[in-house]
């Protein structure tokens, strides 16, 4: 049995009981009337004027001051770096799960008076709750008579320090039930945390489902764990200021050295003799404290671990290891210079840690106690479909039609056909299941179906093939290659970068400009760059479903900001996005795919003056674009962590030769040579590449026609009442259908196929040679009919 001091908190809580529930009932005049009774003042309000909390400022000892900035400023540090971030996670293609963390939106902070004030407990609360980004904090803490009815004024003086300015002059269970219920004076809170004492405690207890609530404080406590060659004088010493809180703080000393034991106990009886607090001190080591003596360190973690200490401290031989093996504790200090006094006050940890072996479940005070996880859901129709089965076994099992129903009344009842093969391979009988990662399991490849239709409009590929001549032209200049593919091809692509710099413009060289397979090679490359375990990258969808899966497989944290109504990006709302959650990766698609739309050059600019990292602009459409001077390849001087994708994939016809590439600082082209593979790009590619380019105003050509006929088909299709989102690319999205799979299945069946992709409802068409859009309008005309 190793010792502790029980709080009564049940015993408690029926003389509390009433004073709760008559501060429900009665309000503010309930408030001033306990404290009359308990406090010695008659406060006509709770409320601490403003110019108190001013006043107890400018006069606290600069000292003291200048000690709470610092603590304040490494407790925001900490607690700043357990924000969580917002996550989407892919279940399955078309399905989502985001999870957010949303602040509550008023927090009340008690912060208890007594004999001696803790202006220190005031930082540890309000810090966090400030971090999480609580809208508003109000403090209470009891009147003091000597301070005419208003709080110890170091308590003032730290919330005028830390910007609070709501402080109400209430203590004891009518000051939580002032801040669980509300007053006249005080709105009620969502939130209530802030050590107190055993009324304190079974008020919370008594408003728990009207509030959250911090842990339940007890008595303080710490547990030593040291071995022989420990400081005698240390452990002493952190034994003493422990039982220097109270009278029944608990103190353990845990260790492997019977020796040891013996010199603490003389170091003891040393430091006593002039210690402040000496009798408190006493109370506390001779009442609930005690020395175990273990066999070895094994057993002294598992008497820890059992114990579950409020603080443990460390002072033994490989200090750091042991602590990596602790499983119950609120806070772990490690090795002689890591004492419990640091963590009270400024070593940025938060001291409101629980006691009572309640460590055993619970963790200290942090942002977390001020926010919510709301799971946000979303999932495309053909997704719902595809999951539907499973759905209809669960609400089948558990004897729920309506739940199945729910479902299929939006979805029908034929079960939609399995990606699982429809990748064109031949059915080779069962398979054995690798050992894929986790994350991975159970993901479809990504790709349009491969489907022989006689028009096809689902890639946005340019529709008009290369002229006879220029197909003899590249093909002259992939078979000069052939008679030396015995060679690795030029690993830095020199020659094609130097013709894409010169086809780019702005000023660009060869070391700013970077190519690979096809731009998903370039965005791959990125992220194994500038992504990966530990980084977040944010877009703003919909938009180009590769970026989040790339973010996936490259162990990036993806997070899907939204587009705004109309699939624009609003500048204040993305600004905020990236401030907020500081992505390492910054992705903006204009032209958009699938929506069509360009990202006006002002979201650009200010996204890139707010991006703590990189910000790649997705450019592959950018030819097709209304206004060719809205290229971000023009922000490139100034931004130096801005790059700019493009593809010979679209407008240069060339989907079939994959071809990609970069322009940006020639820093960010140095950082990629080091993930990419070595000749990644072949040397066929290269030559072919190049013949394409060496004829680049013939392949574009085309684009002015492609431009012509998309307008032209939003024209016709707005004209049939159609909804058509404006695009600038080669394709347009278009819509809305209640069942949009059996409209693409309708089309599919008259030889035409189009992509559906992009919000639920939605289909999107690449714009073709004008006999396969006369193919198109038909068909549609004929489904619609
Ligand atoms: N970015 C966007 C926005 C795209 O739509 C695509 C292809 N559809 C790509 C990049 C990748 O194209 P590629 O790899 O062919 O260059």
């Amino acid at each position: 049995m190793l010792p502790r001091a029980e709080l009564d908190v049940e015993a408690a809580m029926s003389a509390v009981r009433p004073v709760c529930e008559d501060v429900r009932d009665r309000g503010a005049d309930a408030v001033r009337e306990h404290t009359a009774r308990f406090d010695g003042v008659d406060l006509a309000t709770t409320l601490v004027p403003r110019e108190a909390l001013a006043d107890a400022l400018a006069g606290l000892v600069p000292q003291v001051a200048a000690a709470l900035r610092e603590a304040a400023r490494r407790a925001r540090l900490v607690h700043e770096a357990q924000v969580p971030g917002q996550s989407v996670t892919y279940v399955a293609d078309g399905s989502s799960v985001t999870e957010r963390y949303v602040p509550v939106a008023r927090a009340g902070v008690y912060v208890p008076g007594g004999l001696v004030a803790y202006p220190s407990s005031v930082v540890m609360n309000v810090i966090p709750a400030q971090v999480a980004g609580v809208g508003q904090i109000a403090v209470a803490s009891p009147p003091q008579p000597s301070s005419g009815g208003l709080p110890h004024r170091v308590v003032l003086a730290a919330c005028e320090l830390l910007g609070i300015t709501e402080v109400h002059a209430a203590g004891g269970a009518q000051a939580i039930a002032m801040l669980g219920y509300g007053t006249r004076d005080c709105e009620r809170v969502d939130t209530i945390t802030g050590p107190g004492n055993v009324y304190v405690a079974a008020a919370k207890r008594v408003l728990r489902g009207i509030v959250s609530t911090d842990a339940e404080a007890g008595p303080t406590e710490i547990a030593i764990v040291a071995d022989g060659g420990a400081d005698a004088a240390f452990v002493a010493a952190d034994l003493i200021a422990q039982a220097e809180h109270d009278p029944l703080a608990a103190c353990l000393l845990i260790t492997t050295a019977p020796g040891l034991a013996d010199r603490v106990d003389a170091e003891l009886i040393t430091q006593l003799a002039t210690t402040r607090h000496a009798s408190r001190v006493k109370e506390a080591l001779t009442g609930q404290s005690a020395c175990v003596l273990v066999d070895d360190m094994d057993a002294a973690l598992a008497v820890a671990d059992a114990w579950a200490p409020e603080h443990l401290e460390i002072q033994a031989a490989g200090a750091g290891d042991l602590a990596g093996r602790v499983r119950n504790a609120g806070a772990v200090f490690v090795g002689p210079y890591a004492p419990v006094s640091l963590g009270d006050y400024l070593a940025g940890s938060n001291h409101v840690l629980p006691t009572g072996g309640t460590a055993r479940h619970s963790g200290g005070l942090s942002v977390l106690t001020f926010l919510r996880g709301i799971h946000v859901v979303n999932c495309t129709e053909g997704a719902l479909a595809a999951v539907a089965p499973h759905i209809d076994a669960l609400g089948g099992a558990e004897d729920l039609r309506a739940h199945v129903r729910a479902v299929r009344v939006r979805v029908g009842e034929t079960v939609a056909a399995g990606t699982a093969g429809a990748t064109g391979g031949e059915a080779t009988g069962a398979r054995s299941v690798p050992p894929l990662r986790h994350d991975l399991v159970g993901r479809a490849p990504y790709g349009a179906p491969q489907i022989e239709a006689p028009v096809r409009l689902n890639t946005n590929e340019n529709p008009f093939g290369p002229s006879a001549a220029l197909a003899r032209e590249i093909s002259q200049a992939a078979a000069a290659e052939a008679a030396a593919l015995n060679r690795y091809p030029d690993r830095d692509a020199l020659a094609l970068r130097r013709d894409l710099a010169a086809y780019l413009g702005h000023g660009l060289q060869v070391p700013q400009v970077w190519a690979a397979n096809g731009s998903n090679e370039i965005i791959q490359q990125l992220f194994q760059a500038f992504g990966g375990a530990g980084r977040t990258a944010l877009g703003f969808e919909p938009s180009y479903s590769m970026h989040p899966i790339i973010a996936l497989t490259t162990g990036t944290r993806w997070i899907g900001g939204l587009r705004e109504a109309d699939f624009g990006i609003d500048q204040g709302r993305a600004v905020a996005a990236v401030a907020d959650f500081r992505p390492d990766l910054v992705f903006l698609t204009t032209p958009n795919n699938p929506t069509g739309a360009a990202v006006p050059l002002a979201v650009i600019e200010q996204v890139c003056a707010a991006a703590p990292g990189m910000v790649v602009v997705d450019e592959a459409y950018a030819e097709f674009a209304r206004d060719q001077d809205a290229t971000a390849l023009a922000l490139l001087p100034r931004f130096p962590r801005l790059v700019v994708v493009r593809t010979m994939s679209k407008a240069f016809a060339l989907a079939g030769a994959r071809v990609g590439y970069l322009a940006a600082d020639a820093g960010v082209v140095d950082a990629l040579q080091i993930v990419r593979l070595p000749y990644h790009l072949s040397a066929l590619t290269q030559a072919v590449a190049r013949a394409a380019l060496a004829r680049s105003a013939e392949l574009l050509a085309t684009v002015d026609a492609i431009r012509a006929e998309r307008d032209e088909l939003t024209r016709w299709l707005r004209a049939r009442g159609l909804s058509v989102a404006d695009s600038d690319a080669n394709f347009v999205l278009f819509g809305t259908f209640s069942d949009r799979r059996a409209v693409w299945q309708a089309l599919v069946d008259r030889g035409v196929l189009i992509r559906e992709v992009g919000p639920p409802g939605w289909l999107r068409v690449t714009i073709g040679a004008p006999r396969e859009m006369d193919a198109f309008r038909a068909a549609l005309e004929a489904v619609l009919a």
